[in-house]
């Protein structure tokens, strides 16, 4: 079957193409600016990229215009629509009412709105995929893979906030976590890799990309996330905070004269590695800058790489052990010296890295020593693949 994978978002939309079969993607691209002016980006599978300017004041025409794409004469891969078995949606938020993905149906809508409120950024922009794909291909499923539902197995001693109990109650105030696409897919390609049983193990995902997550996984069952209520929680991010005291945001406010709305976008954007080395998000950056003796550019590293082994040794303590790390994501599979950073506080372990493996570019690989007492592997995410193979399993 082939289906179309949606991440839309509120100015842009990616899309692919997969063959299930195959699990080869036949077409990727995206949609930007869109409501602003607008252009698509077409990569069909071993051709040329295409950038086309094209007027999409809404996501009807992106998606129009996706669609003409994959059909078109010259460059398309397939002959029409019929073709399309199902669509496949990245859904940020699901709340407590998703605990695994679902087929769309008028009372799904309705409860991906009601979680709205949660991700008021993310939510209404996804379902106004949904809709437009419901519109423009009547009659074809449409599934819906939320971000948050792999982290529903938490414990509530996990996701609870130490707040008065009555906000979880009446706002459904408490830990979600996010990327569980990607937490899903990779620790169970760890699994794989490591050859022990998923349903008897226990496995630690880091997740490192712009946005960045970590994981606790046991048994198959998430245990416990870095993420909490939004994304903001957790690990230091390519330009947000991650864990502060809440305190700062009073007095950075008094300080600088903002209101919430300010001080929550000084968290998100421009904190992270990107506030603290002044130069970029990008760890590509970071590291040309600190190795020219850029000292923020440096510390910023410092932090991130200390965070997230923080991070780690306190799943090694809720899961009282751990069998496998795998890391992932633009960082966790790119940057091997964050990498061997994090890893340099984990001796105690008994982790041993093999730095030829570490240092190689390319495929899914362990990168610890064949005597290292956990095991420790790159593993490439592949969150559209993960959509595809849920939508299949559902229709
Ligand atoms: P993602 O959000 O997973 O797409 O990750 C994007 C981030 O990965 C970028 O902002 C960079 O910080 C990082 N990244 C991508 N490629 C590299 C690379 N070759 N070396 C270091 N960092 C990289």
């Amino acid at each position: 079957m082939k289906v179309l994978v949606i991440n839309c978002g509120s100015s842009s939309l990616k899309y692919q193409l997969i063959d299930s079969d195959t699990e080869e993607a036949l077409a990727t691209g995206l949609c930007e600016r869109i409501g602003i002016d607008g252009r698509l980006v077409y990569q069909p599978a071993g051709a040329e990229k295409e950038k086309t300017d094209l007027a999409m004041p809404t996501h009807n025409e992106a998606i129009q215009f996706v669609l003409d794409a994959l059909t078109n004469d010259k460059n398309g891969v397939i002959k029409s629509l019929d073709e399309v078995g199902a669509i496949g949606h990245r859904i940020v938020h699901g709340g407590e009412k998703f605990t695994k993905s679902v087929v769309i149906t008028d009372d799904v809508i309705k409860a991906i709105e009601e979680c709205n409120d949660l991700a008021p950024l993310h939510n209404p922009a996804n379902l106004i995929g949904v809709r437009t794909c419901q519109k423009l291909m009547p009659g074809k499923p449409n599934v819906a893979v939320f971000d948050t539902a792999f982290h529903q197995t938490m414990p509530a001693k996990a996701y609870m906030y130490g707040l008065p109990y009555e906000y979880y109650e009446k706002y459904a105030v408490r830990r979600y976590g996010f990327h569980g696409t990607s937490h899903d897919f990779v620790s169970h390609v760890a699994a794989e890799m490591a050859g022990v049983d998923y349903k008897n193990s226990k496995i630690i995902v880091a997740h490192l990309g712009n946005g960045a997550s970590i994981s606790a996984v046991k048994n198959g069952e998430c245990q416990d996330t870095s993420m909490g209520l939004t994304p903001l929680e957790g690990l230091v991010m390519g330009t947000r905070s991650g864990d502060i005291d809440p305190s700062i945001m009073e007095f950075i406010a008094g300080k600088e004269g903002l209101d919430i709305a300010g001080v929550m976008n000084v968290l998100n954007k421009k904190s992270g590695v990107q506030g603290l080395s002044q130069l970029s998000s990008d760890f590509r950056d970071l590291e040309e800058g600190a190795n020219a003796g850029n000292e923020k550019a440096a510390l910023a590293m410092d932090v991130f790489a200390y965070r997230v082994a923080k991070y780690i040794g306190s799943y090694v303590a809720a899961l009282n052990g751990v069998d496998v790390i795998a890391f992932t994501a633009g960082i966790g599979e790119n940057a091997p010296a964050i990498r061997e950073k994090v890893l340099s506080y984990l001796g105690y372990l008994g982790i041993t890295l093999n730095a030829d493996e570490n240092n190689r570019r390319g495929e899914d690989r362990l990168i610890s020593t064949t005597d290292s007492k956990v095991k420790v592997f790159v593993i490439s995410t592949n969150e559209e693949l993960a959509i595809c193979r849920q939508t299949v399993a559902l229709v």
